[in-house]
């Protein structure tokens, strides 16, 4: 039996009010079990983003719960929110959202706390195939794919147990956002780590194993993949 991570329970999350009110989540109910690879699919607007904000303690909902291992964060105050995403969550985003002032080993360096840690900032880069000379340089001295290396070491470093990817290959071209890919799915397959990346990316979905279609702020379907492809393997 897969093990139970988290559970999203009737999430809501509406902008406004009245006549122009947005229901950017209509009541959205779904699980993540421990290990797996979990593709939110969905065209531009139907609520991608605020659901994997929501889940990654960077905006609340209007209603409904979030619960890891049991516990509710949508009901956690800053400090517990601030160390919940310190702590449990890994977040991979479009535009790798790296500091420009600092280099890749220092961006990784970030989501250290401790001092006694800071080894495993190299230990991290390497992972993701960037070696000592990639490490000095700033993000402006690298490629879109690199830059998203680093973004996917930061979101390693520090073992968080869930990672939370918003259209990892939104701003690359097809090779490097498959190698992007590939690389995401050798964390899970290897780490035994949780992903869960939304896309409006359709193929993305077969290397998922389990695929969550979102339409207006709904989950219109699931399905699940008995023989998920290799991220090498898609076509685009
Ligand atoms: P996706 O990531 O799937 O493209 P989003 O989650 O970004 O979708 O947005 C879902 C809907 O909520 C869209 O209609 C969007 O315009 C709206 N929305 C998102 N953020 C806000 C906001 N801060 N204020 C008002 N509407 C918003
Ligand atoms: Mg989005």
């Amino acid at each position: 039996m897969a093990e139970l991570l988290l559970e999203i329970k009737n999430l809501k999350k509406y902008y406004g009010k009245g006549e122009s009110q947005v229901k950017a989540l209509d009541g959205v109910s779904f699980n993540v079990y421990k290990g797996e690879m979990l593709v939110l699919l969905g065209n531009s607007g139907c609520g991608k983003s605020t659901l994997l904000n929501i889940i990654g303690g960077m905006d609340s909902p209007t209603e409904g719960e979030v619960l890891l291992n049991g516990i509710d964060i949508t009901r956690y105050k800053d400090r517990e929110l601030t160390r919940y995403r310190k702590e449990k969550i890994g977040f991979i985003f479009q535009f790798y959202n790296l500091l420009p002032d600092l280099t890749a080993l220092e961006n990784v360096r970030m989501s250290l706390s401790k001092k006694d840690e800071q080894h495993l900032g190299e230990k991290a880069l390497e992972s993701v195939g960037l070696g000592d000379n990639k490490m000095k340089q700033y993000p402006s001295q690298m490629s879109g794919g690199e830059q998203q290396r680093v973004s996917i070491a930061r979101a390693l470093v520090k073992g968080a147990e869930i990672i939370l990817c918003d259209e990892p290959t939104g701003a690359l071209d097809d090779k490097t956002g498959r190698k992007i890919l590939e690389l995401l799915q050798e964390i899970v397959r290897e780490k035994g780590q949780t992903m869960v990346i939304v896309t409006h990316t359709t193929p993305i979905a077969d290397m998922a194993d389990r695929v969550l279609t979102l339409r207006n702020g709904k989950i219109e379907k699931e399905r699940v993949n008995e023989h998920p492809i290799d991220a090498k393997d898609i076509v685009w």
